[in-house]
């Protein structure tokens, strides 16, 4: 049934996973090219698979099956997608360890993150739409006008490595509740998560070119998703700079797109906290999966009056932020995942250094034992200037920077001081006092005292952060279309 053609033994005892066909019209599809794209473990960069180099011709085939399968899919009922997004949720449960290992492998995330965030987050997603599904009101009334909700059509998704199946499922699984039929290109560095999801949807028997997958570059299949007449979204995450250009790229088409981009979060720390808590919890926003997360708080602000109980905190929390093999359950940072990831965080590292930010812990050396990977010493810089680039720039590794306030006024202007707005948090014991400070912040989604991650919340950005919102309703109306049927007035 699928594609999977498995090496036994490498590298260290996994099978190699070489996935040579593409998903289309629910088969498993030979790709009209001949390349593939290798898939290194960032660890130690060995290849541990492969998947089609897609061409322009495979992106046309997937859109045309979508195009066929949508007239049916959009006419299914709501029970038949409940159903769907029911068993994708259980084949999540089900294949939960296979999946958390195989991003672990491709990401570099430690394994123990990989099981509540790449796996275990995607379930209870699924599950939510199948969920939302139960109680949505389609259509409404607003005087004479009957209001109809209607599924856009056909979806091209792009999608980056970081949390590579989240993003994903944070696309498919309300676009099949919406009824819309889709073509999926994940990224080149994390793509075979993506295969897995395949496997699963196929399984679960989603009828034939609902969810079609087609692996490749940025700039060949992604670009043609985006600029093809016969798609109506783009739904993209990834950098912002890649955003702009799939922007322009769809302009001509006039289809709907939504972004999920960069970010470089501002974390506050009010007088009245409590420092242990927050940085205990601070640490980890700004650091979890090795710092690769688009929503980390990276910029620390802090009142001047407590620097001096603050230093001490971080230094030894980061410093004992263990680094090492993400397959280890101890391991808290794993690599980054390519080593063009590793030398840009290390330039951030030494620009930090350069232009005069103190280096409390971390720093560019190497770490013993582990210099055949990507690996980077979690860091953290205090005295950071907004003219310093580790103030300004998405570094998208473990690197956290530290600067001083000597009022909630002056707190408020460094935190919305940056061209993103993705994410935030703020601390005080006074939960009044941190809400209302939360809602002068010019981003979308905040932690108030570490408040957890909701999956049926909006998620997306304020500025160059992107334009739509993902997860819960706000996520699922976006692939929306809505009609008004104005009906004759009655006298
Ligand atoms: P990236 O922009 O390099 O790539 C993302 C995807 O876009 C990949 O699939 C890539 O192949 C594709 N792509 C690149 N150029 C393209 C083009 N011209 N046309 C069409 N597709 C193109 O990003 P990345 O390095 O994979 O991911 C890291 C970035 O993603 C960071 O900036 C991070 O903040 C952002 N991100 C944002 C969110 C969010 O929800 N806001 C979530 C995760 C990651």
């Amino acid at each position: 049934m699928n594609s999977m053609n498995v090496i036994r033994g490498r590298p260290r005892g996994h099978a190699m996973i070489n996935r040579d066909k593409l998903y289309i019209d629910g088969s498993w599809t030979r790709s009209t090219g001949t390349d593939q794209i290798m898939v290194e473990d960032p660890k130690n960069g060995q290849i541990i698979g492969s998947v089609p180099d897609g061409t322009l011709a495979d992106v046309d085939a997937a859109v045309s099956a979508a195009r066929k399968s949508f007239s049916i899919w959009s006419e299914s009922s709501v029970e038949h997608r409940i159903e769907v997004l029911t068993n994708l949720s259980e084949s999540f449960k089900a294949r939960s360890d296979t999946l958390a290992e195989v991003i672990t492998m491709e990401v570099g995330t430690p394994i123990e993150y990989s099981k509540i965030a790449m796996v275990g987050t995607p379930r209870v997603v699924a599950k939510s739409y199948a969920k939302l599904l139960d109680s949505y009101q389609w259509e409404s009334q607003i005087r004479n006008s009957l209001i109809v909700k209607e599924p856009i059509g056909v979806c091209g998704f792009i999608t980056p490595w970081n949390f590579p199946l989240h993003q994903i499922i944070g696309k498919v699984a309300p676009a099949i509740a919406a009824g819309c039929t889709m073509i999926l290109k994940p990224s080149r560095e994390a793509p075979l998560n993506a295969f897995l999801l395949a496997d699963m949807l196929h399984e679960i028997g989603l009828p034939n070119g609902v969810f079609n997958l087609v692996s490749g570059r940025g700039s060949s299949v992604g670009s043609r998703l985006s600029s093809h007449p016969g798609v109506d979204m783009i739904s993209f995450t990834g950098s912002t700079n890649a955003g702009v250009k799939v922007t322009e790229q769809a302009a001509e088409s006039v289809k709907r797109v939504t972004l999920e981009l960069g970010g470089k979060s501002a974390n506050v720390i009010l007088e009245d906290a409590d420092l242990s808590k927050a940085i205990k919890s601070s640490i980890s926003a700004c650091f979890a999966n090795s710092g690769q997360t688009c929503s980390a708080l990276t910029r620390l602000i802090v009142p001047e009056s407590r620097i001096s109980e603050i230093i001490p905190l971080v230094k030894e929390r980061v410093e004992g932020y263990k680094v090492g093999d993400p397959m280890n359950p101890s391991t808290k940072c794993g690599p980054m995942v390519s080593s063009e990831q590793k030398e840009s965080v290390l330039e951030y590292i030494n620009s930090g250094i350069e232009e005069g930010a103190e280096l409390i812990a971390g720093g560019p050396d190497p770490i013993e034992g582990l210099e055949d990977g990507y690996f980077v010493r979690p860091t953290a810089f205090s005295g950071v200037l907004p003219s310093m680039r580790i103030w300004k720039e998405e570094i998208f590794g473990p690197v956290l920077s530290i600067t001083t306030y000597t009022s909630e006024e002056e707190a408020l202007l460094l935190a919305n001081d940056s061209d993103y707005g993705l994410s935030g948090g703020v601390w005080s014991e006074d939960i009044d006092r941190a809400i209302t400070f939360a809602r002068k912040m010019k981003t979308g989604q905040i932690s108030v005292n570490g408040g957890p991650f909701n999956v049926s919340a909006p998620f997306g950005g304020y500025k160059k952060s992107g334009n739509g919102r993902e997860l819960g309703i706000h996520g699922f109306e976006e692939f929306l279309e809505v009609k008004s049927i104005q009906k004759p007035i009655e006298r």
